[in-house]
């Protein structure tokens, strides 16, 4: 009979990971709390560096989870896990061989900063709310009109004592020069300034990005932070920041200002790190053995991690990780359990 082995989260990592054990004849089980599979990713717009659509990413992974008839929970929550199964909220058991948990991140509540009014004034957006809206096809200010200036706004959440969020997010630099790209394109009148700290273009193709929006889309990038954003009385946003490369005080009135959300750790990772037995890193994100030769792995034999449940990443690092823990989960099961 086929070991099993249950996945926690049914996003990317998750898809991946149950494909990846299947075709080596494992019997994956993927419980997901929301009601469909796809995680974060459902809803993208397009991903960098490449502007490739998300869902033509995502949709044939959940395709293919069908046509393989893994079996999916959906709507459920994991209360409890152990290498020997999980349990569900319903209170129903489901018996494994091993698990891995592929529950991903939690995107940072602009409304912690408060200072920059998201929720109240009604042209500041985060960079996932302007994903959805281009992924609608309705890029608009509030009232309808076009945007003629847009500030983006990143590290919101990210590399940020005052809330408890020192790491860096990873992947919102690349964000928020694609997204800049786009705005660009659908407004080509528009000026758009990037306000960062420093620029982390870690990934193939990044660096390529980012001078081209310099150099050929004319995106304006300023080493700076905003301190606070306030509303006029036309509904445009006045921004107050500093240039950090001149010194000055800097003052800017825009139409749109979208601010860069990180990813942080999931809220009941404590909680369910403390069931298992298994330990979280500063940040709260799971912690694993090592970062080299245990980077998938939790300090319980049996249990295994994919994806952004242990830092933030890419999609493609999700990915090839999500191939990586199906390969150490085979090789667990083959020395646990066939000697
Ligand atoms: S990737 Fe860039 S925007 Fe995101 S936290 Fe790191 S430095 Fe800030």
């Amino acid at each position: 009979m086929a070991h099993r082995v249950v996945i926690v989260g049914g996003g990317a990592a998750g898809m991946q990971t149950a494909l990846e054990l299947k075709s080596r004849g494992i019997e994956p089980v993927i419980v997901e709390r929301d009601i469909e599979l796809g995680g974060k990713a459902r809803g993208w717009y397009k991903l960098f560096p490449s502007f490739t659509p998300a869902g033509d990413v995502m949709r044939p992974l959940a395709e293919r989870v069908k046509r393989e008839r893994i079996r999916c929970f959906y709507g459920q929550e994991v209360t409890e896990f152990a290498p020997d199964g999980v349990i569900l909220r319903s209170g129903e058991r489901i018996p494994a061989d091993a698990v891995v948990v592929a529950t991903g991140f939690t995107l940072f509540d602009a409304h912690r900063k408060q200072e920059y009014g998201y929720g109240l004034y009604d042209n500041v957006l985060t960079s996932v709310d302007l994903e959805r809206m281009m992924n609608s096809g309705a890029v608009t200010l509030a009232d309808g009109s076009m945007p003629r200036r847009i500030a983006i706004l990143h590290c919101v959440g990210s590399r940020d004592e005052k809330v408890c969020q020192k790491h860096c997010s990873k992947v919102c630099c690349i964000t928020g020069v694609k997204q800049a790209i786009e705005l660009k394109q659908m407004f080509p009148e528009a000026d758009i300034f990037n306000f960062y700290m420093d620029i982390r273009m870690f990934g193939p193709g990044y660096e390529e990005l980012y001078r081209e929006a310099q150099e050929r889309h004319n995106i304006h990038f300023v080493r700076g932070r905003i301190s606070e954003a306030a509303e006029t009385i036309n509904k445009r946003i006045q921004i107050k920041a500093e240039d950090t490369l001149t010194g000055r005080p800097l003052r800017m009135t825009v139409d749109m200002l979208v601010l860069l959300v990180g990813m942080s750790a999931n809220y009941e990772n404590a909680e369910l790190a403390k069931r298992a037995g298994l330990e979280l890193s500063p940040n709260g994100f799971f912690r694993t053995v090592d970062s080299f030769l245990g980077a998938v792995r939790s300090q319980r034999e049996g249990i295994f991690f994919a994806g952004a449940a242990t830092a933030p990443k890419s999609l493609a690092d999700t990915l090839a990780e999500a191939s990586l823990t199906a390969s150490a989960v085979d090789e667990y099961l083959k020395n646990s359990f066939n000697k």
